[in-house]
């Protein structure tokens, strides 16, 4: 195992624009892994709760939460 991967899995990036996103929590029902999560943040410019992801080491980058995004305020980013 290289540095930087876990075993044949993937390091994952997972960022959240805090001021497209609003909220809704639709990435939190759509991760697999639950780790998408609207606690701890900082409220964006709007006054809105945003999201992030609490563990990017369990991340599996499967990028459920990108695609549900309505305002596409969620980019994954993975190294094989
Ligand atoms: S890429 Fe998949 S596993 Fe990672 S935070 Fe998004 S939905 Fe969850
Ligand atoms: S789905 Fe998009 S707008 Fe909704 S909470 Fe998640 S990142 Fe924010």
């Amino acid at each position: 195992m290289s540095v930087g991967t876990r075993g044949d899995y993937v390091k994952a990036t997972v960022t959240v624009n805090e001021e497209l996103c609003k909220g809704c929590a639709l990435c939190v029902g759509a991760c697999p892994k639950a780790l998408m999560t609207l606690d701890g943040s900082p409220l964006n410019a709007k006054g809105y709760k945003t999201a992030r992801c609490a563990d990017e080491a369990a991340c599996i980058a499967c990028a459920f939460c990108a695609v549900m995004c309505p305002d596409s305020a969620i980019t994954v980013e993975k190294e094989v």
